[in-house]
């Protein structure tokens, strides 16, 4: 058996790699800049150099190294073709794992990120002990995963787990990213709950806490609902109304054992998953309804986690 793994999460800023032993012990983690110029052009020789120059600096060699898993924030087909991808500079067009593989003389597996989150949340966070899992992050977007069986569904397009384009409401004037309207990402986004909040205020004279703020962010809003202030307690009501929703109609497809919810919005703690727990329950199917709700454990870290996890299991 080889040894060690790698497991490495390329995000819009920095790359975050791991070097791990093959029993799942991190042994090293670093970061390196995300040079996304010329379309992203040095993007795989600068990680297959952070890999190797780190084998030589420890005196250990590729045939003791079972490969790297690696994370990438857009669309993965086969485990190894990357769509292009806008958050680096439309990188992508190629199969990034026999490229990465021929640089670095060993095996290499691509997937989405949000998948590899879910990945390493199920194995090592949140959702550790269990098999059927579905994961949400909720950031600037709406990014998730879906386990069965242990295994990720990451579908035909690479396009499974996309749970922030779920259609959660209809009437809706604004656009979302993708294009469409009615997304729970326009809603249960960090974004979202703004950009909504901000809309109200203007629309309604209600009087509120959330009023003093300049520049309004997420936290400002869960805090002020924490202490009571009406219009936040209505927004994040709505919020998680719309995510308990979707994860309902989500446990009628794939019936999870447990919902890992994530990203910079679940930094605000129970108040998220008690929320949506008590709107998953109002609209959830009665076989589906005995399922757990836990914050997510691994932070910035869960993506290498399930790079690596990729790559081992
Ligand atoms: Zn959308």
């Amino acid at each position: 058996m080889k040894p060690y793994a790698f497991g490495v999460d390329m995000g819009g800023t920095s790359i975050k790699i791991g070097f791990f032993r093959k029993d799942g012990v991190l042994v090293e983690k670093w970061e390196i800049p995300t040079r996304t110029e010329n379309h992203g052009a040095n993007l795989l020789t600068d990680v297959a150099l952070a890999v190797l120059s780190k084998l030589a600096e420890k005196g250990i060699k590729t045939s003791d190294v079972e490969g790297i898993g690696m994370g990438v924030p857009g669309a993965v087909y086969n485990d190894g073709f990357v769509k292009p991808c806008a958050n680096l500079n439309q990188w992508g067009g190629f199969d990034v794992s026999s490229e990465l593989s021929a640089l670095c003389k060993m095996q290499v597996k691509v997937l989405n990120d949000a998948n590899a989150a879910a990945l390493g949340e199920m194995k090592f966070g949140g959702g550790r002990g269990h098999k059927n899992v579905v994961f949400v992050t909720l950031g600037t977007g709406v990014g998730g995963g879906i386990i069965v069986d242990g295994k990720l569904v990451a579908g035909v397009h690479g396009a499974g787990g996309e749970i922030g384009h779920m259609k959660v409401k209809t009437g809706e004037v604004a656009i979302c990213g993708c294009g469409k309207k009615g997304c729970l990402e326009q809603y249960a986004s960090a974004t979202g709950i703004v950009r909504n909040t901000k809309l109200y205020l203007e629309q309604s004279g209600m009087e509120s806490a959330l009023r003093q703020f300049e520049t309004l962010s997420c936290k400002n809003i869960f805090d002020c609902a924490k202490a009571g202030d009406i219009v936040a307690v209505n927004q994040v009501d709505e919020m998680t109304h719309m995510l308990g929703k979707a994860l309902a109609n989500i446990a009628c497809v794939v019936d999870p054992e447990i919902f890992v919810i994530g990203g910079g919005v679940s930094r605000a703690g129970d108040i998220v998953t008690e929320n949506v727990k008590k709107y998953f329950s109002l609209y959830a199917f009665p076989a589906t309804e005995d399922v757990d709700f836990v914050l997510a454990k691994l932070g910035n870290d869960a993506g290498m986690y399930g790079c690596f996890t990729k790559i081992a299991d």
